[in-house]
C-alpha cells in the first residue's frame, strides 16, 4: 500500500509567530476532539447561543445578527460585502494593504462601483481623505476599511472613519480579522454596520470560522434589497433563521460542529481572562519584542501611534537575508514568522504575537533564535570577506 495511507499525518511542533494562524491552546484542541453531535441537537443550540453572546461581548455590541460564518475570514468578507451591496452601488474602500485590496475585488465581483482610496502601505487610513471623497461623490452608500492591516502592521482609527461615514449617510463595513481580541473594538459605540473577523488570529482558534456582526440598520438594508443576495449560502436573512433567537431553528446548512466547540472554548478562555487583560497581554508582548529587536539593531516599519501590538512589521536590514533567515527560524528553531507581501516583499518580516502567541516565553524564544541566526550570518559574512 502507498505510504500515504499507512501513516496518519503528524504535524511538526511549530511556534506560530506569523500573520496567522496563531498557536492554539490544548484546551481548545481538546474541545474540538469531542464527539460530533447533530447540528440541531438541543445541546448544540445551547452552545450556539453561548457563542453568540460571547461574540457580542467581544465586539461590544448588542447586534442580534452576530454569529460565525462557516469559513475563513475571507468568507466573512464576502458575507459582509455581498449582503449589503447591490449591482451599481457605490462603495468607497480604503486600500493601505493586501486586505483593503481584496475588499475591492470582492465588491467588484458583487457588481459594485468601487471607489478605491489609496494610502502608502505601512501608513493608516486618513479619515480626512475619507471625508473629502464622501463630499466629492455624493451617492456613496458604503465605506469599507481594514481596522488592523495584517500585511503592514498598521491600525486605523475605526471610530473616526465610522463617524464620518455616518455623517454622510453611508454604512460602514470593517475588517476586524486581526483586531478582534488583540486591540479594542467597540462596534456599537463607534457605529460600525458590518464587521467580519477570523478564528485563527487573536482568538487562537484553528482557522475556518469567521465571526460577523451586522447592525440593525445593516439588517434592514439587506431586507430592503431589490435583488437577492448573490450568494445563497451567505444570505444573512436565511443564516439568521438558523443562528437566530430562541425561535425554532430551521436547517440552513450543516454547521461545522467540532469547529464551533473550539470557538466556544477559545471565547470562553478570552472572557475568563478578560478583554482588557487580553489587550494588555498583547501590548506587553509587543513592547518586549520591540525592546529586544531594538537591541539587535532592528526597527519597526510603522510609526508608533499606528502600530499593531499583534502584528509587528520589522524592516529587514540590508545585511540580512530574508528567505534564509525565515527558513532557518523554521527548520532550526521550529518558529514560523511571515514574509512581506506586495510592495513590502523582501523589505519586512511580519511577526505575529496573536492570542496564545502573545506570551513572554514565546517572545524570548524568538529573540534568542533571531540573535543566534543573525550572529551566525554575520560570522559567515566575515569569513567570506577574509
Ligand atoms: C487573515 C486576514 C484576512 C483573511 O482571512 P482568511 O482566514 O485568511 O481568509 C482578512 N483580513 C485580514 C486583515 C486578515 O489578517
Amino acid at each position: 500500500m502507498n505510504r500515504t495511507f499507512r501513516e496518519s499525518f503528524l504535524p511538526p511542533t511549530r511556534l506560530l509567530l506569523g500573520p496567522g494562524p496563531s498557536p492554539v491552546a490544548s484546551e481548545v484542541l481538546m474541545a474540538m476532539a469531542g464527539q460530533t453531535i447533530g447540528h440541531l441537537d438541543p445541546s448544540f443550540i445551547g452552545l450556539m447561543s453561548e457563542i453568540k453572546t460571547m461574540l457580542q461581548m467581544a465586539f461590544a455590541t448588542s447586534n442580534e445578527a452576530t454569529f460565525a460564518v462557516a469559513g475563513p475570514g475571507s468568507l466573512g468578507m464576502d458575507a459582509c460585502l455581498l449582503n449589503l451591496i447591490e449591482p451599481g452601488d457605490k462603495i468607497l474602500i480604503a486600500r493601505n494593504g493586501v486586505f483593503g485590496t481584496r475588499m475591492c475585488e470582492v465588491a467588484l465581483r458583487g457588481g459594485a462601483q468601487v471607489i478605491p482610496l489609496d494610502f502608502v502601505w505601512g501608513t493608516p487610513v486618513d479619515p480626512q481623505s475619507i471625508e473629502d471623497a464622501l463630499v466629492h461623490h455624493r451617492d456613496i452608500k458604503f465605506v469599507g476599511f481594514v481596522h488592523a492591516e495584517t500585511s503592514t502592521g498598521v491600525q486605523s482609527d475605526a471610530s473616526a472613519i465610522a463617524a464620518i461615514a455616518r455623517k454622510h449617510g453611508a454604512l460602514t463595513i470593517m475588517d476586524a480579522v486581526t483586531s478582534l481580541a488583540g486591540i479594542p473594538i467597540k462596534l456599537d459605540e463607534w457605529g460600525i454596520d458590518a464587521v467580519y473577523s477570523g478564528s485563527q488570529k487573536c482568538l487562537s482558534c484553528p482557522p475556518g470560522l469567521s465571526p460577523v456582526s451586522f447592525s440593525p440598520r445593516a439588517v434592514e438594508h439587506v431586507k430592503q434589497r431589490k435583488t437577492p443576495v448573490l450568494s445563497w449560502f451567505l444570505d444573512i436573512t436565511q443564516v439568521m433563521a438558523y443562528w437566530g433567537g430562541d425561535k425554532a431553528r430551521a436547517y440552513h446548512h450543516t454547521a461545522p460542529v467540532n469547529s464551533l466547540y473550539a470557538l466556544h472554548e477559545s471565547l470562553r478562555r478570552l472572557h475568563l481572562e478578560g478583554l482588557e487583560a487580553s489587550f494588555e497581554r498583547h501590548r506587553a508582548a509587543h513592547l518586549q519584542l520591540l525592546s529586544g529587536i531594538t537591541a539587535l539593531g532592528l526597527e519597526l516599519l510603522v510609526d508608533e501611534p499606528y502600530r499593531l501590538p499583534q502584528l509587528n512589521a520589522i524592516k529587514i536590514p540590508s545585511t540580512a537575508h530574508d528567505a534564509q533567515l525565515r527558513a532557518s527560524l523554521l527548520n532550526d528553531f521550529n518558529i514560523e514568522i511571515g514574509a512581506g507581501l506586495g510592495p513590502l516583499a523582501g523589505k519586512i518580516w511580519r511577526i505575529g504575537l496573536m492570542g496564545e502567541g502573545a506570551r513572554a516565553e514565546n517572545v524570548d524564544r524568538l529573540l534568542n533564535a533571531l540573535k543566534e541566526i543573525m550572529s551566525r550570518h554575520a560570522n559567515e559574512a566575515l569569513s567570506m570577506a577574509s
